[in-house]
This record gives C-alpha cells, structure tokens and sequence, in this order.
C-alpha cells in the first residue's frame, strides 16, 4: 500500500488538540453548553473522529449543516444531540424525527414537512426555530415570527412537536465593534421574548459561532456553537491568529518531496512560466495541488516549510503539484514539505495560506481534497 507509511501527501488530525480546544472554549463560554460544529466533513477534519472527540472533551451537542451529515454521524454511532439546519423540501425529516434529532425550522413549509413527519411516525418531533435576525439568510423574518411561532405552539399543543430551541446566527462577529452584532442580539432577544410569551419553553436558546464565543460574551446565552475555532484555527485576523487566541491546530497537512533537480538560469517554472530562475537552481517537487485544495489562487505566494526553511510556491499551483526554488540548497527526495499546521517547527499555518490565496482559512481546510488521506493523531 503506497499510502502508508509514506503518502504522497497526508493531513494529520491531532485529536488531542481538538479535546484541548474544546475544553479552552468551554473555559470561555462556562455559563453555556457546548455544541461542536462538525459540518463539511469536520471542517475538512472528518466529522465522526471529531465528533467523538469533542464530546469527549465535554461537548453536550453535535451540529451539522445537512441533515444527512446528522443522519450519518447517528448511524455511525454518535450519542446525545444532534442538531441539524440546512433542510430542502423533500428533505428526510422522517429519518431525523426517527433519529431523534433536533430540526431547524425557519418558515412553515418546513414546519408542515416536520408535522407530518410526526405525525406519520407517531413521534414528537425536536424543532429548533430559527431566527433571522440580520444575517439575511436562513431564518424567519421578524414580520413573520408570530406567525410562525404561532403555527409551531399548535403543533406543540397536539404533540407532533416539541419547540427544543430558539436560535439565529451572526453576520459580523468576525469583525469587532461591527454594529449589526448589537442589531442582531437586540432582534434576538425580542424574538426569544415574544415566543416565550407564547409559551414556546425552549431547552436551548443560542447565537455564538466561533467569534462570538471568543469575544462576546453576552451572546452566549445556553449554547455556544463553535466550528472553525474548536480546529485550532482562527475565525479571522481580526479576531487574532490562533497563537493569541490559545488554540491548536488540528490539522497538519504534509507531502512528501518528490524529486529535486539541478536547473540552469532562466528556467521557466510551471503552466504559463511566471516564475524563472534568477540562477542556476536547485528546484523541489511538492507533489500536492488544486485538486487536493492547496488553492490555485497562492500561486507565487503559498508558504511552505522544506529543507528547513519556509519558501514560496514558484509559478502556479497545478492541478496535483507545485514547484519550490530550493535556491540551490540540496535536500534527499522523500523530505519532508509542511504546508501548514501548528506551528511547533517553523512551518506556516492555514491562515497564512488563506492570505496567500486571498480567502479565509475556513476555506483552506475544508477544501483539503478527499485523495489526502486523513491520518488520526
Ligand atoms: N452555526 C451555524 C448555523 C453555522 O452555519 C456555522 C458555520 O458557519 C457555525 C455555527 C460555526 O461557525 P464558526 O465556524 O464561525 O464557528
């Protein structure tokens, strides 16, 4: 098997980061639970280890985007709750009400999906209603609240649903002072308020994302749901690198030198040569490219750690490898290049090269392709 021991190119998962992580932004948020974000695969991470891992380290719930990334982690195993929000019409809400999951419900059409479901199934349905309380997105729109809430207490009172939570989500917590943070938790308590008043009683009413469970600590309220932090990764430069705001990252994403080789001067270097050697050169093949996420976009920029030294990307960033000028250093193939990681050797990290490519980090690691192994730590 060419994949081990020595890949082409592997992302390690340091799970025992992840518990750390965990444990730091509970630390942060004591008053509220916690609820790991685990969508996209785990950020790229792989959802199932890390949602084992987070509970773990104390996370009370799991939240995914899909409801078949939920109905997978159940099927895989995965206690306790887990929350889910990105419902199409059609979607499996028989699946969930059976799985026991908890269900976003923004506007009635997928109220009616979920009560028929219960109804079907015989079983009360979890439901969390959501607000939309100025991100413009997913969410029910404050005009249309009462209605809603209204439609879901009916629900309630017959027994097909059980109102669990009442939550939003933010738009700006990744920029500080930024005034729709304060719109939107003052739209969030009226809304928590009045479906209160109508006699929704809800486990759970929650707002932070990663930022927002760093920095604001009057969004917490029952639950902080974080993802991008609980990586060991950082929401955005505003917000600090990961080193201020005492995380670890997770993933470590490494490939192995697949050639090196002596150029002469005025060599042209990848598609469309926009690098050429100043010099007679030694240069080193990174055997890893856009179709395993090291996005296109660093060509000339992306950092990477080989031979002991951080060095740059030369020309672009092909389809499955890019070149680095050695600039006449001499290093055996089969070393070892870091692309990014934690940071413990020098090497860069998934922010760096999500300045590098003109995007957030969030970006960097969830795109890291499925042809990269995950290797658990
Ligand atoms: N909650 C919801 C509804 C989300 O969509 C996301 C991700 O975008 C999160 C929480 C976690 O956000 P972050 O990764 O910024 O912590």
């Amino acid at each position: 098997n060419r994949t081990t021991p020595h890949p082409r190119a592997r992302a390690e998962i340091d799970l025992a980061a992840l518990r750390a992580n965990v444990r730091s932004l509970r630390a942060r948020a004591p008053r509220a639970g916690l609820m790991a974000v685990v969508k996209a695969d785990g950020y790229g991470h792989g959802a199932l280890p890390c949602a084992l891992a987070a509970i773990e380290a104390g996370a009370e719930w799991i939240g995914t985007a899909t409801p078949d990334e939920a109905l997978a982690l159940r099927a895989a195993g995965v206690p306790g709750r887990i929350m889910c929000w990105l419902w199409t019409p059609g979607g499996p809400w028989r699946e969930g009400v059976e799985a026991g999951l908890d269900m976003a419900v923004s506007g009635l059409w997928a109220l009616d999906e979920v009560v028929a479901a219960a109804r079907a199934t015989g079983t009360t349905a979890r439901i969390q209603l959501k607000a939309d309380t100025g991100l413009g997105r997913n969410g029910c729109q404050p005009a249309d609240w009462a209605e809603l809430v209204s439609a879901a207490r009916s629900a309630e009172a017959e027994g097909a649903v059980r109102i669990t939570g009442l939550w939003s989500h933010f738009a700006c917590a990744d920029e500080p002072g930024h005034p729709s943070i304060t719109r939107q938790l003052t739209a969030f308590r009226e809304m928590v308020a009045y479906a209160e008043k109508e006699g929704a009683d809800p486990e759970v009413r929650h707002i932070a994302n990663s930022p927002a469970t760093l920095t604001l600590p009057e969004t917490h309220f029952d639950l902080v749901r974080p993802g991008i932090a609980m990586y060991g990764v950082s929401p955005s430069p505003e917000i600090g690198t990961h080193q201020e705001l005492g995380l670890r990252p997770v993933m470590t994403l490494a490939a192995s030198v697949a050639l090196v080789k002596r150029v002469p001067a005025g060599h042209g270097v990848s598609y469309g040569h926009h690098y050429t050697t100043p010099g007679e050169t030694t240069l080193a093949l990174i055997p890893a490219g856009y179709a395993d996420g090291v996005p296109r976009h660093a060509s000339g920029r992306g950092p990477v750690l080989v031979g002991g030294r951080v060095l740059r990307a030369a020309g672009r960033i092909a389809m499955d490898q890019f070149v680095v000028d050695l600039e006449g250093q001499e290093i055996p193939e089969g070393s070892e290049a870091l692309l990014f990681g934690p940071g413990d050797r020098g090497e860069p990290s998934a922010e760096d090269w999500a300045q590098a490519a003109g995007t957030i980090a969030y970006e960097i690691v969830t795109r890291i392709g499925a042809r990269v192994p995950r290797v658990l730590l």
